[in-house]
């Protein structure tokens, strides 16, 4: 595509952007008077305006009806996750059946790792990325000890090569292929928090199970982020949260993917809790463990309902946009951002791959000299990415509340932090 690092150039894109109009359904951060450049969608996605609405009612439905609202609110809670799961599933390329909303991330990964990681004497390795997101790394050492594993010993790190940032997927393909007759399951990120890289998640899952080892994803950079096909892929399971490219609050609800040929499979071991049970019987309160169909047979607990309800007016909001279309205009934001960094190579050094194919919104950027100075003056130019330690800036232009003039006003704030520095 054919760029230019100019005001009116920015200008109009935005105005032939169909989906300019969903940057109003968000509150943009105000500072002296101006909306902030927005880059952080990765981290904390802004709010829509429509959540408040949202909350409101299921308070004044408590409000009213009090317990009541299980049966008589607007949205009875007592089949909250139900509104959630076709939306959400289109999202991540699922069947409804295949997906629920509830708990935290880390929470349904370790409840995954219970179902997926089921290590024998000699088929017991974890396999993922080095350097995943914390969260990720202490549920797979601590996964690896729950089951008498010494972590050191189980858990295969994925590493790129001598002087890369990224993992080839040829390597990928040749770790799996090596730890063959020991491999339990590959745990990977969809795209790694740190490098914006997003890995080929089908190959990935076809080569583990061509070994005979399972393959889940975290999706917490990737939900919402890109097009995903879950169900397509043969993915065993995955999770997310929905308070990064989903918008819904901070520390809200997560999503969870079983895919169905195990959703339906009422032996697999998990842990459970009553409103996993089925749902015909929930109240019934009797011993023994009945599962509902599909992923929402690992649901533990009543629903959370405040966030669901900002996650189910988020969610709306992605469907009137269209999902794909979403991930079309992203691809272009974020190229065009590509293009305005390039500018600046002799001073920063992008490590997201330059493939669509191999990253989401987000780029990641080294900068060789003094990277926090930079990000302390973008932030007095109204602009906010965010900062990740050691040495990365990452700035993810989202495509439902960012806007091409955005990404040029990036451009004008390096220009004239380079004019000094
Ligand atoms: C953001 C993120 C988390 C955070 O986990 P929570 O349980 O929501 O606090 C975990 N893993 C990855 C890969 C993340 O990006």
């Amino acid at each position: 595509m054919y760029f230019e690092n100019k005001l009116s150039f920015a200008q109009q894109l935005d105005q032939q952007d169909p989906l300019a109009r969903f940057r109003d359904d968000f509150h943009l951060i105000q500072k002296d008077g101006q909306a902030m450049v927005y880059l952080c969608g990765n981290s904390l996605g802004l709010q829509p305006k429509s959540a408040k609405d949202a909350i409101d009612q299921e308070l004044k439905d408590w409000a009213e009806l009090g317990v009541e609202g299980h049966f008589d609110g607007k949205n009875p809670w007592m089949y909250y996750h139900h509104f959630l799961t076709e939306k959400a599933a289109h999202i991540v390329g699922a069947r409804p059946s295949e997906v629920v909303i509830m708990n935290n991330l880390t929470a349904n990964l370790h409840l995954m790792m219970v179902s997926f990681y089921r290590p024998t004497a000699t088929r017991y390795k974890i396999m993922m990325e080095v350097s995943a997101f914390p969260s990720d790394m202490y549920a797979m050492e601590t996964q690896a000890r729950f089951h008498g594993l010494n972590p050191e010993d189980a858990i295969i790190e994925l590493k790129p090569r001598e002087g890369e940032y990224t993992l080839r997927t040829e390597d990928i393909l040749a770790q799996i292929e090596a730890n063959k007759d020991s491999l339990a399951i590959v745990m990977m990120g969809g795209v790694n928090y740190y490098t914006g890289q997003a890995f080929d998640m089908k190959t990935i899952t076809d080569a583990a199970h061509k070994v005979g080892a399972m393959a889940g994803f975290d999706l917490a950079h990737a939900a919402g982020n890109l097009y995903l096909q879950l169900h397509d892929w043969d993915v065993d399971f995955a999770v997310w949260c929905t308070y990064k490219y989903l918008n819904s609050g901070p520390g809200g609800t997560s999503g969870v993917f079983v895919h169905e040929r195990h959703g339906n499979n009422p032996d697999l071991v998990r842990f459970a809790g009553w409103w996993g049970h089925d749902e015909k019987e929930r109240f019934l309160m009797k011993k023994g463990f009945k599962p509902m169909e599909g992923a929402a047979g690992w649901q533990l607990s009543n629903a959370q309902i405040f966030p669901m309800a900002i996650h189910k007016a988020s969610l709306e909001i992605f469907y009137q946009a269209g999902f794909i279309n979403l991930v079309n205009k992203s691809q272009i934001l974020t190229s065009y951002l590509e293009f305005i960094l390039e500018g600046f190579k002799e001073h920063l050094t992008v490590i997201t791959p330059s493939d669509p194919r191999a990253r989401g919104c987000q780029l990641s950027i080294i900068v060789k000299k003094d990277g926090r100075k930079l990000f302390d003056f973008l932030q007095s130019k109204h602009i906010l990415p965010d900062w990740r330690e050691p040495d990365v800036i990452r700035m993810s232009p989202v495509p439902l509340y960012n806007s091409f003039e955005d990404v040029y006003r990036v451009g004008e704030a390096l220009t004239e932090y380079y004019k000094t520095n």
